[in-house]
């Protein structure tokens, strides 16, 4: 197949990812780390391995796929772990435009952004997107579905955190004080909302899995995080970044009588549920736009 499943040329969208290569910009102590930056960390990357999670999640998507499929785009493919292993079920592409994350992964890629998808529409069976979504921006995120229904003939398969109270791993820079999500995510989803995204598709299978996580009520939380000032503990050997700064010192800081409190209250009051979601979308008959 080599590469036919790329577009031809297109130097508006080549001069943009050569722009976005420039990891940092502005200069001085207020300098903001671009949105790049913040996928670009080598050792970060080097951190995610399979873990019995992990392995269930492609165990999971392996028994979504549908019968017969053949090739698979996976966009936002990050360091390859789930496209590595999927290419002894069907020929699989990994897209993503962090370089540092490209460099795991051992199947065919392509560098680009999930926003202006090089590729041409129906040359994949399925267009697989795992822990994608959740991290755009809202320009980024609205450019991404409209690119994804315009190239899946067929199948979408959707990985996102289920239903994720965004709020609950969010920290304090202690440098600039800005308040954000540890992972960067930008939205919660659910089975609806993906599919309300999509309306020339069909929901046709959802599934869960992974780590189970406690629900946290966002006024408790809030009073947890501004009463108890227990902020998300980052955990040895993470890395996170500061959007506005680009700082990556978080020291852990330990419980109090007040978190103490809020959390107990919580594990009395939320339950816990598996933290992924997955989910397949299946185009209607007759709205093929090719
Ligand atoms: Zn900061």
């Amino acid at each position: 197949m080599k590469a036919a499943f790329l577009k031809s040329a297109q130097p508006r969208r080549l001069r943009r990812q050569r722009e976005g290569e420039t990891a940092m910009h502005g200069t001085g102590p207020e300098r903001k780390p671009s949105e790049r930056a913040l996928y670009e960390i080598h050792e970060d990357w080097e951190r995610f391995t399979l873990t019995p999670y992990l392995e269930q999640k492609i165990r999971l998507i392996g028994e979504m796929l549908p019968a017969g499929v053949r090739t698979i785009l996976d966009v936002g493919c990050g360091n390859g772990l789930i496209t590595n292993a999927l290419t002894g079920r069907a020929w699989t592409v990994g897209l993503d435009w962090s370089r540092a994350a490209l460099a795991f992964v051992k199947a065919p890629r392509v560098c680009a952004s999930s926003s202006a998808l090089p590729i041409r529409p129906g040359s994949f069976d399925v267009l697989l997107s795992s822990e994608l979504l959740e991290h755009l921006d809202e320009e980024s995120f609205r450019s991404t579905v409209a690119e994804l229904a315009l190239t899946a003939p067929g199948h979408l398969l959707f990985s996102v955190p289920n239903a994720e109270n965004i709020h609950v791993n969010e920290l304090r820079c202690p440098a600039c004080g800005r308040i954000f999500n540890a992972s960067h995510h930008q939205r919660s989803l659910t089975a609806a909302s993906l599919a309300a995204l999509f309306p020339g598709y069909r929901l046709a299978a959802t599934a869960v899995g992974g780590q189970p996580v406690r629900a946290y009520p966002l006024p408790l939380l809030r009073l947890r995080q501004r009463l108890g000032r227990r902020w998300f503990q980052v955990p040895p050997r993470r890395i996170v970044m500061c959007p506005q700064c680009g700082n990556r010192d978080f020291p852990r800081t330990p419980h109090n009588p007040l978190s103490f409190l809020f959390d107990g209250l919580n594990r009395l009051i939320s339950r816990r549920h598996p933290y992924w979601l997955f989910v397949l979308l299946e185009r209607r008959m007759g709205t093929h736009t090719d």
